[in-house]
């Protein structure tokens, strides 16, 4: 039986979190945490000690992406979730357009439209697998999309659409399982925010974001706006971007944050900048999805599910088995053996695997995911053939 199969110990990983986050965090940013254990965590966010890690942190975004001049890099308390109700509220002036692909983009663009003083989004929408950017639209002043849909493993690019400029409408991107995993030229956008549990591979709660010119701009006037007689917006102030870049600019943020988060944050991000930054991390994440599309595409019972080359996700792999094999069996035999994390997004609802494959996740581990699933299916497939041959 399926439940008895026991993979041999020289198969597995070394580490078999394979989650699209919460992700896989590298031992040695615990030992990190060990030696502030008396330091900084226990002590207050608005003295040195934690303020330094919150500086070293803005520092270390600003290495990995290259950040361009004028650009700040801004955080807060809520995570990416909060961040679409700070975009609600503080950078779309009167409408936006959104490219929606799977439940996070989907999660934004919900937003919007439950927001009062804001216009009907103009959603552009495509099918689970595959992408669409916000098209160009002369009514609108912000358009927002994912650079990796982590419901599907879908990437898309991040480019600015043609005349958004012309209309100077804000370029937001939802980067939470793509920064540090998918390359950006961070020109192309005005917001670029994420969580750091997922490709940069810290523990949630926090949102990171990186703002430019612009979007500072926008987010003063709109601030400006609802300080006037009879205006119709309300930002809370818990989700006021003005405060949090205020906030941001003493390495500190409104409240308190978590501190082991910022810790784990802070190493994370040394490690990357140490190893070659975002050109070495990225290219670790080519080479270990790389592994999972190859060994899909010639294996005879998985298949990737994004059929557009171009569109599958360097940093969320998701890979479809035929009706023969059950994700949820293999899922279960791999959770078994210390495999975890590697089923398909619940709400897709298909009989998929989705391997989370951030820059921490050894590309050998990857490798060794293949040879145990290869293992499992093999003897599920022969259980099958000699049932139905009983
Ligand atoms: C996980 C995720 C979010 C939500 O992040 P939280 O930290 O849970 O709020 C938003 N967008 C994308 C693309 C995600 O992958």
């Amino acid at each position: 039986m399926s439940q008895d199969i026991v993979i041999p110990p020289n198969l597995l990983p070394t580490d078999g979190r394979f989650g699209s986050g919460p992700s896989l965090i590298r031992t040695e940013q615990m030992d990190e945490l060990r030696q502030c254990a008396t330091t900084v965590l226990g002590t207050s966010h608005r003295q040195s000690g934690v303020r330094h890690v919150v500086g070293d942190i803005r520092e270390g975004l600003r290495e990995l992406f290259a950040v361009p001049d004028g650009y700040e890099v801004v955080l807060g308390n809520g995570g990416a979730t909060a961040f679409w109700d700070i975009i609600c509220c503080n950078l779309i002036t009167r409408r936006a357009a959104c490219g929606v692909y799977g439940s996070f983009s989907a999660g934004l663009a919900d937003a919007i439209r439950h927001t009062p003083f804001l216009h009907e989004p103009i959603i552009n929408q495509a099918p689970a697998g595959s992408y669409t950017l916000p098209q160009y639209h002369p009514d609108v002043d912000a358009y927002c999309w994912a650079h990796n849909e982590t419901s599907t493993g879908v990437q898309a690019p991040v480019t600015r659409i043609p005349g958004s400029e012309r209309q100077a409408a804000l370029t937001i991107i939802d980067a939470t399982s793509a920064a540090a995993a998918l390359p950006v030229n961070l020109h192309e956008a005005d917001v670029y925010y994420c969580s750091p549990q997922k490709a940069l591979g810290s523990d949630g709660g926090l949102w990171l974001s990186i703002l430019s010119p612009a979007a500072i701009e926008r987010a003063n006037a709109i601030a400006a706006s609802t300080r006037l007689e009879g205006a119709r917006r309300w930002i809370p102030g818990f989700l006021s971007l003005t405060d949090a870049i205020a906030q941001s600019r003493k390495d500190q943020t409104r409240n308190t944050p978590a501190i082991a988060t910022l810790i784990l944050l802070r190493s994370q991000l040394q490690w990357l900048n140490d190893h070659g930054g975002l050109t070495w991390a990225v290219s670790r994440c080519q080479r270990s999805a790389d592994t999972l599309y190859q060994w899909a595409e010639r294996s005879d019972y998985a298949s990737p599910f994004v059929t557009d080359p171009h569109a599958r996700s360097q940093a969320v792999v998701t890979i479809d088995l035929d009706e023969r094999l059950s994700a949820d069996t293999i899922v279960r035999i791999m959770q078994r053996h210390g495999i975890v994390d590697i089923a398909g997004y619940r709400k897709l609802g298909r009989n998929q695997l989705r391997i989370g494959v951030f820059p921490s996740v050894d590309p050998d581990n990857v490798r060794a995911l293949t040879h145990c699933i290869d293992y499992v299916a093999e003897r599920c497939l022969d259980n099958g053939n000699t049932a139905s041959h009983a």
